[in-house]
């Protein structure tokens, strides 16, 4: 019970009146109190915890025990409550907050104390040497200095050792996952994920807290996914730097995506033969007209259709689009976002965009038949327009879009071509290995016997028996990524057989008359000119399980062949929306010898 100002003016007056010594005693417990809670105020957002929680405990306690110390009739009852209340939450707040840092920012300690004396023997406070090597920019655009504060320093610290090493290694994506003493760190670099040393439970969550405070996200949410950008720069190459959080039952995920490239590419860049960037240039101008681009997930799809789009004049030509997620920007060209708080459908909205008179609509996602229609029915009038599609490939993309648009002579009428791809990583050019492949093999991919490829080396060793890393692709073989491509450019033949065709097996032995196709043929084209390797190719195309197959061994279906071989034990998906990289682009990132950590 506290008693009101009006309960106080009853009181008799002695009832107030302390000794001197007894009120300077309160006084600098209270005096103790304030720093105490003034320190809790900003320990709780440097160690993560609940800040206003525990504001809430020390504050409230604070109170009762100080009005326990005043009001409770005996003093030498009242001010033992007032101090053991103090004391105990102190005491309950320390071993909280020691459980989440680092054994050397623990407080009250041996070893803080042990660090107070040697740092009380030198005068003055040492700081830890903590250099700059990324430059980062907060979500509020300004540059993010180093900091004073010794955990902020810290967090710094590690954030700077993770950031160095992700950015030396090109990795498009790092994932730190939360487990109980420990975080798991993946990369992904060139679309494989790279088991990295985990990292010590508090380190992670330091980085995590660092991360989440410049990137602008609200540091008490810690189970909602939070989205938010920073910049990352070493030298003259800046990356934007997407920065994702979650929570998870065993703590909050963190996710950093990294843009290198992707942004600048355009279509000569992708990965086609010579011959078919002719074809696909020479449709550059055809208007109006679809062109369908299809690949299976993450093979690089956005990547195309991003490129597709930049090819246009966008200052000339007014280029709309319309998508389900924003993957990256472009330049001068109307991004719209589909959302249903609208009220509107998508194929609603894509009419109001088709009756704006652009020259160019751009939809990398189609759902309903609708909006297919819609999209058809522009591409036959008046525009070009340009719609991506899950697909294994070019047949089963044309296959999967006449069942959306449900109207084959209007896919005959508006279809200009179909494309389908998938990623193969670059050979480094610096530490490739040439070698005579098996005379066998060779003769079963249909490949000429005497022929040299290349590949990544063997692990390289010095004389003292450490491990020599190539400093063009830091160990991994491989440089970026290339698109490896089917193109099907619809003429007048097939135009007839989409037509008049009963069943779309028509199609497909029309197609396989035709020939010419076919992304074995075009990936083993690019291990031949030692762009890529034969495991590179049996990686990526078997990676997302749909094709299989060896030339020559394919079925009148056209499908992968019962007898394909066996899926090799392949590294995990690739997981990077679209990090496709110009042929062996990165020599001339600087690194160190080592990484950071
Ligand atoms: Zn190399």
């Amino acid at each position: 019970m506290i008693p009101g100002p009006e309960l106080l003016a009853q009181l008799p007056e002695s009832y107030l009146y302390f000794h001197p010594v007894k009120l300077a005693a309160i006084a600098v417990v209270f005096a103790l109190w304030a720093v105490f809670a003034q320190w809790v105020d900003k320990d709780t957002v440097a160690v993560n915890t609940f800040r206003v929680l525990w504001n809430l405990i020390v504050l409230s306690t604070g109170a009762v025990a100080t009005l326990a110390a005043l009001f409770v009739p005996m003093f030498a009852a009242g001010f033992p409550i007032m101090v053991g209340l103090n004391l105990a939450v102190g005491v309950v707040y320390v071993l909280h907050r020691n459980k989440l840092v680092r054994e050397e920012d623990r407080v009250f300690t041996l070893g803080h104390f042990r660090r107070l004396r040697e740092q009380g023997f030198r005068g003055k406070k040492k700081k830890k040497e903590v250099v700059e090597r990324v430059r980062l920019t907060g979500a509020d655009r300004k540059f993010v200095p180093i900091p004073e504060d010794d955990i902020e320093r810290e967090q710094y610290r590690l954030v700077q050792d993770l950031m160095f090493d992700a950015l030396w290694r090109r990795a498009a994506i790092i994932e730190v996952l939360p487990g109980k003493d420990a975080a798991r760190v993946t990369y992904t670099i060139d679309g494989v994920v790279m088991e990295r040393e985990p990292l010590a439970r508090p380190d992670a969550d330091a980085i995590l807290l660092f991360l989440k405070r410049i990137a602008g996200l609200n540091l008490e949410e810690h189970r909602k996914p939070q989205r938010g950008q920073i910049m990352a720069a070493i030298g003259e190459h800046k990356h934007k730097v997407l920065v994702r959080t979650d929570g998870s039952t065993a703590g909050e995920k963190l996710s950093l995506r990294i843009f290198y490239n992707e942004a600048d590419l355009k279509v000569p860049d992708l990965g086609f033969s010579p011959k078919q960037l002719e074809a696909v240039m020479a449709l550059r101008e055809v208007t109006p007209g679809l062109i369908l681009l299809s690949a299976p997930p993450k093979c690089g799809l956005t990547t195309t259709i991003y490129s597709f789009t930049r090819t246009h004049d966008r200052f000339l030509q007014n280029v709309q689009m319309i998508e389900f997620e924003k993957e990256m920007d472009v330049e001068n060209v109307t991004q719209r976002i589909f959302s249903t708080a609208e009220g509107k459908t998508f194929a609603e909205q894509l009419l109001k965009i088709v009756r704006s008179d652009p020259d160019i609509i751009v939809l990398p996602e189609v759902r309903d038949r609708e909006s297919a229609a819609i999209a058809c029915q522009a591409a036959v009038q008046k525009q070009k327009v340009y719609v991506g599609l899950v697909a294994v490939d070019v047949f089963d993309a044309l296959r999967k879009w006449v069942t959306l648009v449900g109207d084959k002579n209007l896919v005959a009428k508006s279809l200009l071509a179909v494309g389908n791809q998938r990623l193969v990583r670059v050979l480094c050019t610096q530490c490739r290995q040439a070698y005579k492949p098996d005379a066998a093999m060779m003769r079963k991919l249909n490949l000429p016997a005497d022929k040299v490829l290349y590949r990544p080396p063997e692990p390289q060793f010095d004389k003292h028996g450490r491990p020599i890393i190539c400093q063009n692709c830091q160990g991994t073989g491989y440089v970026g990524r290339t698109g490896v491509f089917e193109w099907l450019t619809v003429d007048d033949g097939l135009r007839e057989v989409l037509r008049r065709c009963t069943s779309l097996a028509d199609v497909q032995s029309y197609l396989h008359k035709k020939g010419g196709l076919g992304l074995q043929a075009q990936a083993l084209q690019k291990v031949l000119e030692g762009i890529t390797s034969i495991q590179e190719v049996a990686r990526a195309v078997r990676a997302d399980g749909t094709i299989g197959e060896v030339p020559g061994t394919r079925s009148a279906a056209g499908r992968p062949a019962a007898t394909a071989p066996p899926r090799p034990a392949t590294p995990r998906a690739p997981a990077a929306g679209g990090a496709l990289a110009k042929p062996a682009p990165g020599s001339d990132r600087g690194g160190p010898s080592r990484a950071g950590r």
